[in-house]
């Protein structure tokens, strides 16, 4: 069962909470989307503590993710118009595509891929049509705008053809990755249909399969169940005829790990040899202490998982709100870092998928004048940038690349890049 915020107002859910909260709900989810899973609403928030449960912060919008400025034009209007138009102004304050229109869409010849998106060479990320919804929304979600529908920037694709016409034409391909929105949101029926092409034995090069999910979080039940069996049946086959399935896991907090059902779920998955790779950026108010990574980290071990990522939020949306500052968040990994064993160590980051590639913070060093951070490409998409150190010189309040100042030779090069790709990008063919 999922919930949308009428269907929550009519539900018996919405007697926990108060009238104002109610109002103000009903105010907020007219800016941002609202979905949540009736698992969520029974397992996982702590309804007695829900102002400061992690859990009821990350589905339910909070009241500080809109300026004081934009709750005026909120109730200041009357007419539906007025509204519609104030909607539309704070949605497009709010910065709703952070990545601008450089979207790396593949082509062959004059054939347009449009779900497809080929940034790093080894990887395609597809984003099938039939997925581009979540079981809940996560209110700090980076692709908020495509849930309600700003500008025409979805990215989707209904066709498989596409998908396999182009990682034949790529031989370098190893890696393909699932992504949306949540592609587990699609039926088993509909998700086969694009597993079917991989298993083609001209796409031979294709090792891996990824699959971006927050499922396991917001609706375990996906992987149990008949259609839990058909789909587990399915990617045990996949993995019989040589591919490595990983379910990139999308975790916020430890307290989403702990019931029966993800425990069964992640143990059904394990068992047919999936591997499940974890990853969150990292959010004010949410999981921004070290204490909740290492507990988040050591409990995704036992349970079996490899931790993979900790990104820093992009951008967008209630960014006042959300986000850490560079500083703090390399504080947090660090400490969290420092209290686990080497098993939990596979982590990656903070990380930024930035505009030239991704962009751990590796360190701090010096001081005063001479404090800098030290940062590296883990992946770029120039692949001669990728694991040498670079500086930028600190800056506490920062919050993402563009806020730096980096070492101009690299600065030069990245603007290059940029320069090349604008040139390039109406008649390319490929690897953008
Ligand atoms: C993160 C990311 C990938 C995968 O990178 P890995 O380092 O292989 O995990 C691929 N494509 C895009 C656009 C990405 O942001
Ligand atoms: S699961 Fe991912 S895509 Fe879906 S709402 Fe959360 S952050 Fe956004």
């Amino acid at each position: 069962m999922f919930f949308s915020m009428s269907k929550f107002l009519k539900s018996e859910y919405a007697h926990r909470l108060s009238s104002t909260e109610l109002d103000e709900l009903q105010l907020l989810t007219k800016v941002f989307p609202f979905k949540v899973s009736a698992y969520v609403l029974d397992e996982l928030i702590d309804w007695s503590n829900r102002h400061t449960d992690p859990i009821y912060r990350l589905v339910f919008p909070q009241k500080e993710m809109l300026i004081p400025e934009h709750w005026e034009m909120l109730k200041k209007a009357k007419t539906f118009t007025e509204e519609k138009m104030a909607i539309k102004t704070i949605r497009e304050q709010l910065n709703p595509h952070p990545d601008g229109q450089m979207h790396n869409i593949p082509r062959i010849g004059d054939r347009i891929l449009g779900g497809l998106q080929h940034k790093y060479r080894e990887t395609v990320l597809v984003f099938p049509a039939e997925g581009q919804t979540c079981h809940a929304y996560c209110t700090y979600c980076f692709r908020w705008a495509q849930f309600v529908n700003v500008g025409e920037h979805k990215f989707k694709t209904k066709e498989q053809r596409d998908l396999h016409d182009y990682l034949a034409l790529h031989k370098e391909v190893t890696d393909v990755l699932f992504t949306g929105g949540d592609p587990m949101w699609m039926s088993n029926e509909s998700l086969f249909k694009y597993f079917d092409v991989l298993l083609d034995s001209e796409l031979n090069h294709v090792q891996s399969i990824r699959i971006g999910t927050k499922a396991l979080a917001y609706h375990p039940q996906r992987f149990l169940g008949e259609e839990g069996d058909e789909l587990l049946r399915y990617l045990e086959k996949m993995i019989d005829r040589g591919k490595n399935i990983a379910l990139m896991a999308h975790f916020t907090h430890w307290k989403e790990l702990q019931t029966e059902k993800v425990k069964k779920a992640v143990r059904r998955l394990l068992k047919i040899g999936v591997q499940i790779r974890t990853q969150s950026p990292v959010i004010n108010g949410i999981n921004d202490s070290a204490e909740v990574w290492r507990d988040m980290w050591k409990q995704q071990v036992q349970m079996g998982m490899i931790p993979y990522y900790m990104f820093i939020e992009r951008e967008t949306g209630a960014q006042h709100y959300f986000s850490v500052s560079l500083a703090r968040a390399y504080q947090i990994f660090t400490d969290a870092y420092a209290q686990v064993s080497g098993l939990a160590k596979t982590v990656r980051g903070p990380s930024m998928s930035a505009w030239p590639g991704k962009v751990l913070i590796d360190g701090i060093v010096g001081q005063g004048e001479i404090q800098r951070f030290v940062l590296k490409f883990i992946q770029s998409r120039n692949p001669q940038l990728i694991n040498k150190p670079f500086y930028a010189k600190y800056d506490e309040q920062a919050t993402w690349l563009d806020d730096l100042e980096i070492d101009p030779a690299l600065q030069e090069a990245i603007e290059e890049m940029k320069e090349e790709f604008e040139e390039n990008s109406d008649s390319m063919t490929g690897v953008a």
